[in-house]
């Protein structure tokens, strides 16, 4: 590959793996991060001895990242190191009825007396059909860039096959009949920020995915992965400039030729891959004012993704549990359905939404001192653009949480909570520079050409990529790594025609 003056804006995941495939392949990379830390979404706090991740915790398809060392002649175990969890969640309905996924679905099905009778032959044939479907989706659909050209005609017929119309809760609904079962097995699009009652059912592809490679978390913290990551680019030879927003991609008779730097000074390069969110890339790093640019349009056009209120809590003792909690819990609320409503189609703040539970410290022993617990809710809620009074109302919505957590307690948690820190929408957008605040980009929703998110290559727009949440396939860190190697794909291939 000719070696190229690569540009990347910001030093989340999709960025960093560009950069390290990139600076392989013998270009000169730099990074412009806004933040003074790596990892965007990925990270760690620490507090007098309590250790929260801040963003993502669980990794599923762990071998992206041995993919990732590989493509640099390195491996992996030298540098970070995986812990295996199993059961993959807990899902808790309100009479405190529980449900455990484990990656082995005879384990599942050992483990859950829920699952009987009708329910069991459904579950057996969700996870069949799901297996069926698995390996077009993961390394057909989401392993391959978008491309104008040959994806839409292909993806067209393939997609055509897979009757995508219908929703995931459709499909749950006939698979399953307990309620409970219908509303777990018809939740996946959630985790990429998608709404169950309208996202394709393809996003049932999340439970074979735990289900074939397990999922798991990084010795160490994220923080740690974080930084072994940017060791490996780094010494693949490429450079990172913390504190250095982008505040324009420049852009000459529709082609890239640099990037403006918020001090004002203009760095040229042979292309820009844009890590920044993808709503934000299009809305505010692109001057549209003088040239209209479809891809701009397309962007303003798609829904912007889910926010979160985030709540880190550490206990000076270990909690007593109502029922018995996994590691990773989704707490299910009594009206799933008025949820999804005020999420998706109202956008209010839900008072009885799902939650998110992780206990940090049952994840590994040592994100907590001897003796005590270390707990993350994640709330999934509207983003900013729909409810913007946070600076006055995240203290009430904080002490709510609180309420509702206690619920599955029996220890009272507020006499014992000796640590806490919690991240509303507004602190999430400052940090990630995301539209909105949305954590996980656009919400995805399957366009009639095939696409969930952008493509991977802006297609008016010469020499402008995308990479992370916003770019095909999307968001989690499995998508995004798959989404960076299709990046650095359409790179080669662009470049190596001209
Ligand atoms: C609360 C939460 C929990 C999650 N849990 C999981 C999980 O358990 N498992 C999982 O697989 N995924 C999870 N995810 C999703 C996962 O973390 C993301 O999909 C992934 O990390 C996104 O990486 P990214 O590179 O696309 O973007 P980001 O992490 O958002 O990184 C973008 C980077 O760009 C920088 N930037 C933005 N604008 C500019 C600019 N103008 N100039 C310079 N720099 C800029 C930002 O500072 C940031 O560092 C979670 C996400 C959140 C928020």
């Amino acid at each position: 590959m000719k070696p190229l003056n690569v540009i990347i804006i910001g030093a989340g995941l999709g960025g960093l793996a560009c950069g390290i495939r990139l600076a392989v392949e013998g270009c000169k990379v730099k990074i412009f991060e806004k933040n003074h830390f790596a990892g965007g979404s990925l990270g760690s706090i620490r507090l007098k001895g309590f250790t929260f991740n801040t963003g993502a915790e669980y990794i599923s398809a762990p071998f992206l990242f041995d993919q990732l060392y590989e493509y640099a002649g390195k491996r992996r175990i030298d540098s970070f190191k995986f812990r295996d969890c199993d059961p993959i969640f807990q899902a808790v309905f309100p009479d405190f009825k529980r449900f455990a996924l484990y990656s082995n679905p005879a384990e599942t099905v050992k483990l859950n007396p829920m699952l009987s009778g009708a329910d069991l032959q459904g579950f057996n044939s969700f996870t069949e059909e799901s297996a069926a479907i698995f390996d077009d989706i993961f390394f057909d659909y989401c392993g391959r860039p978008v491309d104008e050209n040959t994806f839409r005609f292909r993806t067209n017929l393939w997609l055509r096959r897979m009757n995508p119309q219908k929703t995931c809760e459709e499909y749950a609904n006939e698979k399953f009949q307990t309620p409970e079962l219908q509303q777990l097995f018809g939740f996946w699009p959630l985790i990429g920020g998608g709404n169950p009652k309208s996202a394709t059912h393809l996003f049932r592809a999340f439970s074979q995915m735990f289900q074939r490679w397990g999922t798991a978390v990084p010795d160490g913290g994220m923080d740690n992965m974080v930084q072994a990551i940017v060791r490996l680019f780094q010494e693949s030879g490429g450079e990172i400039f913390y504190g250095t927003e982008v505040s324009e991609i420049q852009i000459f008779n529709h082609t890239v030729s640099g990037v403006r730097l918020k001090d004002g000074r203009i760095q040229q390069g042979d292309l820009v891959i844009s890590d920044a969110d993808a709503a934000a890339t299009y809305r505010y790093l692109i001057d549209s004012d003088r040239t209209r640019y479809d891809s701009v349009n397309q962007a303003k056009t798609k829904i912007s993704g889910i926010s979160a209120f985030v709540y880190h809590l550490g206990t000076r003792c270990i909690l007593q549990e109502r029922a018995p909690l996994a590691p990773l819990n989704i707490l299910f609320p009594e009206d799933y359905d008025r949820f999804l409503n005020e999420l998706f189609d109202q956008k209010t703040l839900s008072d009885h939404p799902l939650l998110i539970l992780r206990m940090a410290s049952k994840i590994i022993p040592d994100n907590a001192p001897f003796g005590c617990e270390a707990l993350s809710v994640i709330v999934p809620v509207p983003n900013l653009e729909s409810i913007n009074p946070w600076d006055h109302i995240s203290y009430s919505y904080r002490n709510h949480v609180l309420d509702l957590l206690q619920n599955y307690f029996l220890t009272d948690i507020r006499t014992n909570l000796i640590v806490e820190e919690y991240l509303d929408p507004i602190i999430i957008k400052n940090r990630l520079g995301s539209h909105a605040g949305s954590i996980l980009s656009f919400q995805p929703e399957l366009q009639k050409n095939g696409e969930i998110r952008m493509a991977n290559r802006c297609r008016d727009i010469r020499h402008l990529y995308l990479a992370g949440n916003g770019a095909h396939p999307g968001a989690t860190i499995p998508g995004v790594l798959l989404g960076a190697a299709n990046t650095v794909q359409v790179i080669k291939e662009d470049f190596d025609k001209e």
